[in-house]
C-alpha cells in the first residue's frame, strides 16, 4: 500500500521508522533485531537508506595508495522486500540521484515494481566523501526535482526510449525530503521552500522533514510550506540522542540547531546514559506536542537502534 493511501485512512498520527541497511559483511539478523521491539506498535511503513558508494584509500606498501569505491551499506531493495515479505509492512526504499544515470534509474525502478513495492523516496544525495560538492553522473540527474519528474513519468508509462512508450506504467507512491532549517547549500529558507514547491509540482505525494528538535521550527516551516502552496502531507523526523558521539555529530552533520533549553540540560549530562534519558524524556515530549497536532506520522530515525524509539513508542502509542 502506499504510504499516501496510509495517510488519508488514518484515524490518528502513524508510527513510522527509517534503518540502515547493515555494514557489508554483518548478515540480516541485525536488521530483524532493529525491526523486531518496533512491531509491538504496528508501524505503517518502514524507510530503507540508501547509502551510494565511498572512496576509500588502502596502504599497499612502498609508499602505494590504492584507490577504491566501496559501497559500505548496500542492500536497501532486498532489504525492503524481506520486510514485507516476513513482517507484512510496507516499506519506501530511498533512492538518490548520485551515482545513477537515467537509465540506472528506470532499471531500479522497474525493479521496486516487480517485488510489489509502491513507494519510493525521491534523493539527491549528498556529494562524494573529499568531493566539494554534488556531482551528478552523466546523464544523471542533478536535483531530487529531476529525479521526482523522472518517477512520475514512469508512472505514467514514459519510459526512457521511444520503443517503450506502450509499456506498462508503474504505480509508485513518492516521498521527497524537506528541512524546516533549511537545507545547509540552500541560500536561505524562502529559496529552498521554492525548490521544494518544485519537487512537489514535479510529483512528490508527501514530504518528510530533516530531524529537528525544536518543535516551533517544524510549526512554522509548516505555516510557511501551506502560504507557499505546498499542500502534500509534510511528516516530522525524529532522532532521540543517545550518546555523547550523537550530540557531537548530529547537529555539526545535519545542520540542526539544539534549543536552549535541550542543551542547557545536556551540558550537565556526564555519561552516556544520562544523554540517552534526558533525549528519550525530550523526544517524548517532542512527539506528545506534535500528536496534539495530529502530524500525520510520528517518524523515527532510528540509525539501526530501536531501544530509545521503543521507549518512546510505548509511552505514546
Ligand atoms: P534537493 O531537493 O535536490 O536539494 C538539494 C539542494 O539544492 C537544496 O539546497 C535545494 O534548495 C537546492 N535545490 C533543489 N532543487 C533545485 C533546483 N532545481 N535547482 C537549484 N537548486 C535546487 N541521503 C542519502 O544519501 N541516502 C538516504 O537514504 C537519505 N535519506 C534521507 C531522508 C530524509 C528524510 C532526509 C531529510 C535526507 C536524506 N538524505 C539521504 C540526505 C539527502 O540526500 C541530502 O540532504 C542531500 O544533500 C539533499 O537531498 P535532497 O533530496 O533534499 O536534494
Amino acid at each position: 500500500m502506499k504510504v499516501i493511501e496510509h495517510l488519508q485512512q488514518r484515524d490518528g498520527t502513524l508510527f513510522s521508522f527509517e534503518i540502515l541497511p547493515p555494514l557489508k559483511g554483518k548478515d540480516i539478523h541485525s536488521i530483524y533485531a532493529g525491526i523486531d521491539p518496533l512491531m509491538e506498535f504496528k508501524p505503517s511503513f518502514i524507510n530503507v537508506t540508501y547509502h551510494r558508494e565511498e572512496v576509500i584509500y588502502k596502504e599497499r606498501g612502498q609508499g602505494l595508495l590504492q584507490k577504491i569505491r566501496l559501497r559500505k551499506r548496500p542492500g536497501t531493495v532486498g532489504i525492503c522486500a524481506m520486510i514485507k515479505a516476513k513482517y507484512d509492512v510496507d516499506t519506501v526504499p530511498h533512492l538518490i540521484c548520485g551515482g545513477f544515470s537515467r537509465e540506472d534509474t528506470e532499471d531500479a525502478l522497474i525493479e521496486l515494481s516487480f517485488l510489489g513495492i509502491d513507494n519510493v523516496l525521491a534523493l539527491r544525495g549528498d556529494a562524494v566523501k573529499n568531493e566539494p560538492h554534488f556531482i551528478p553522473e552523466r546523464d544523471g540527474h542533478a536535483h531530487a526535482e529531476d529525479l521526482i519528474r523522472q518517477i512520475a513519468g514512469l508512472n505514467r508509462g514514459k519510459y526512457l526510449y521511444e520503443e517503450e512508450q506502450e509499456a506498462s506504467p508503474t504505480n509508485l507512491c513518492i516521498g521527497a525530503a524537506c528541512y524546516p532549517e533549511k537545507h545547509q547549500e540552500a541560500l536561505n529558507l524562502g529559496t529552498d521552500i521554492a525548490y521544494l514547491k518544485r519537487k512537489v509540482e514535479a510529483g512528490a505525494d508527501y514530504l518528510v522533514t530533516q530531524m529537528f528538535f525544536d518543535n516551533q521550527r517544524y510549526f512554522d516551516f509548516v505555516e510557511r510550506c501551506r502560504k507557499e502552496g505546498i499542500q502534500v502531507p509534510i511528516i516530522p523526523g525524529l532522532k532521540p540522542l543517545t550518546n555523547f558521539r550523537h550530540v557531537a555529530f548530529i547537529p555539526k552533520t545535519f545542520h540542526i540547531d539544539l534549543p536552549d533549553a535541550y542543551a542547557r540540560e545536556l551540558v550537565k549530562c556526564a555519561t552516556d546514559d544520562a544523554v540517552k534519558a534526558l533525549g528519550i524524556e525530550w523526544t517524548v515530549a517532542q512527539a506528545k506536542e506534535l500528536l496534539a497536532h495530529n502530524v500525520p506520522s510520528l517518524h523515527f530515525y532510528t540509525m539501526g537502534k530501536s531501544e530509545a524509539v521503543k521507549a518512546i513508542a510505548s509511552q505514546l502509542f
